[in-house]
């Protein structure tokens, strides 16, 4: 592609033709400040706060909207400009809840951060105020309009990323706000709960629902037996609101954490995610062989579930049966373990910590409960665990390393790596491969469904038969397998897809970045890099090896897809149009 020189503050910079101001200035290393700026999803110029002045052209222009040109002259910080941002900072905060001391983005908000940095002490501008009513039955997301500065980041990652299209830009002028469609909540449209449009939102204007305080009235009650489970992604991402670089495994330190806020056990999540796989190869294996359904596609994404209930109803019976390992392992905690230690399961509060909003909608699903009694009680985000270790005053980064506890505390390889795109796939091809052969396979890397492509696909052969597999992550490539299957032309027997992109350790309760982090740090890859390699240091490293869910099999669950593992682990799903919650 042909290349453009122009000058930007006395700095010449060479770029390609089809960048944009904004992306020279990154180039040459000089920082204009964005608001509403989300690389290649939200280049909008809302904001107005990355405006520059060019050599030529009349008043300030958006550099995030302005293409490049050769011989440009530009300059991004003139008293001019610096004055124009100010007055523009302080018209945004006239109409700003600006309640920092109690906000759940305090400390980690742009918004926040910039009007510090272009020091605005007061404002000038008092005006007429819309006090907004909070939207806030959605069982994962919390919307809080007063906070809201209409930067349209939301609305972009969930139409053009995600493909879903739930909330929106509504009325006009001053009335304008982001709501769910038609102005309603978004519990009540096709809102999937991945929370995507929480990680962009440069606010505090979109966040989770905070469960904290059921957590802490459960661990102080007495007559309660309190048991914490954590998703693989979470150990690959909690350090980071401590201060740790990205991609920080912090396993052991996250383990002596939660046994110091007072649980009574501390289990991994990954331990059921062998037991998921199980029961799905097992599924694939059967529906291969009995002619059934196909492609059967993974299950463990809530979000993904949601999407498939609102947009593809009549597909249904493509999903595994399969409940997401978390799910699984709170049936088990309630049932197998409740019987072992002898506690009555009722007396049981299941805790499960996830990166993951959509999970808080999951365990509230009627159907995933057995004799009424839910499988898991709360779900919390990393982001919520990391508040709770912070308000328990515990010293996170200087903290020794514990293991999880017996007798569920062992997981493979194949478990850790559930936490990315990919990961469900390949672990059940290394349960497949055996389990087809009857006998144990070397392969145990399936690079080929590894990486950060939206849609990667293979074919396995395995004991003369060969698996057509496809991975898809993000909404927006889901849609894509799912056109497919609508017109028949799938060619797929085995589908993973996971809602976020790049897969659980990129999900909607992960610790937020800036929009300026997000497109210069390669966050997906740091996170992913110590999941895999925390699998490579596994003693055991595929599903069916893991002793302790053989055990489980002899003890109590008898066999994959056993009677009682059906009524366990496996559930069903719901038709929904686009407004059934
Ligand atoms: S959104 Fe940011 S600026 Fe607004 S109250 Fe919260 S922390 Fe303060
Ligand atoms: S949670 Fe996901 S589906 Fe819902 S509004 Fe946000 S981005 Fe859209
Ligand atoms: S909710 Fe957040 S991301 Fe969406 S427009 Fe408002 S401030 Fe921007």
């Amino acid at each position: 592609m042909e290349n453009v020189k122009l000058t930007i503050d006395g700095i010449e910079v060479e770029v390609p033709v089809d960048y944009t101001v904004l992306e020279a200035a990154e180039v040459a290393q000089i920082d204009i400040p964005t608001l509403c700026y989300l690389k290649n999803i939200n280049q909008i110029g809302a904001c107005r706060m990355c405006i520059v002045e060019i050599e030529g052209m009349r008043g300030f222009v958006t550099s995030c909207t302005q293409p490049v040109a050769n011989g440009m002259v530009v300059k991004t910080n003139t008293p001019q400009l610096i004055e124009a941002r100010k007055v523009t900072m302080e018209l945004l905060l006239s109409n700003h809840a600006n309640s920092c001391t109690t906000c759940v983005r305090n400390t980690n908000c742009e918004l926040q951060a910039l009007a510090k940095k272009l020091n605005v002490t007061e404002i000038e501008y008092e005006g007429e105020k819309i006090d907004m009513m909070l939207d806030e039955i959605s069982p994962s997301i919390v919307r809080d309009p007063n906070k809201c500065i209409l930067c349209g980041r939301c609305v972009a990652m969930c139409k053009q990323v995600q493909k879903v299209g739930a909330i929106e830009k509504m009325n006009r002028g001053f009335n304008t706000v982001i709501s769910g469609t038609f102005n309603m909540s978004l519990a009540n449209v096709n809102c999937v709960n991945c929370g995507q449009c929480i990680n962009v939102c440069p606010t505090g204007a979109l966040s989770e629902k905070d469960n904290t305080k059921e957590v802490w009235k459960a661990l102080q009650d007495k007559d309660k037996y309190v048991v914490v489970q954590t998703a693989p992604a979470v150990r690959a991402a909690l350090g980071e609101e401590f201060g740790l670089p990205i991609g920080t495994l912090v396993t052991g330190k996250m383990v002596s954490a939660l046994k110091k806020l007072g649980f009574d056990k501390v289990f991994d999540t990954d331990t059921a995610a062998d037991l998921t796989i199980m029961e799905e190869a097992t599924e694939l294996i059967e529906r291969i062989n009995n002619k059934g359904v196909l492609p059967m596609i993974t299950s463990c994404s809530p979000g993904w579930i949601k999407y498939i209930e609102h947009h593809f109803p009549e597909q249904l019976d493509h999903l595994s049966t399969c409940k997401s390992p978390h799910q699984m392992f709170g049936a088990i905690i309630k049932s197998y373990y409740a019987n072992k230690i002898n506690i009555d399961p009722k007396n049981i509060v299941v805790v499960s910590v996830m990166p993951c909003v959509a999970k808080k909608f999951e365990a509230k699903r009627s159907e995933l409960s057995v004799d009424g009694l839910a499988d898991v009680d709360v779900v919390l985000t990393t982001r919520e665990i990391a508040r709770m270790i912070k308000q328990a005053n515990i010293d996170f980064v200087s903290l020794s390393e514990e293991q999880f506890d017996d007798p569920m505390g062992e997981a493979t390889g194949a478990a850790v790596i559930f936490g990315t795109t990919g990961g469900v796939m390949e672990a059940a091809l290394r349960t497949a491969q055996d389990l087809l052969t009857g006998t144990s396979v070397d392969k145990i890397d399936f690079t080929e469904v590894r990486g950060k492509e939206g849609l990667k696909e293979a074919t396995v052969s395995i004991n003369g038969l060969d698996i057509n597999v496809a991975v898809a992550h993000g909404l927006a490539n889901a849609e894509k397998v799912m056109k497919e299957i609508n017109d028949g032309t799938s060619k797929y027997h085995f589908i993973e897809i996971m809602a976020c992109p790049g897969g659980c350790i990129m999900g909607g309760g992960q610790p937020i970045h800036t929009a300026k982090e997000i497109s210069s740090i390669d966050i997906m890859g740091l996170r992913a890099k110590a999941l895999y390699d925390a699998d490579s240091a596994s003693k055991i490293r595929k599903s069916h090896d893991n002793p302790a869910i053989k055990k489980m099999y002899e003890e109590y669950l008898e066999k994959p897809g056993s009677h009682i593992a059906h009524e366990l682990l496996h559930t069903t799903y719901t038709k929904r149009d686009l407004y059934n919650k």
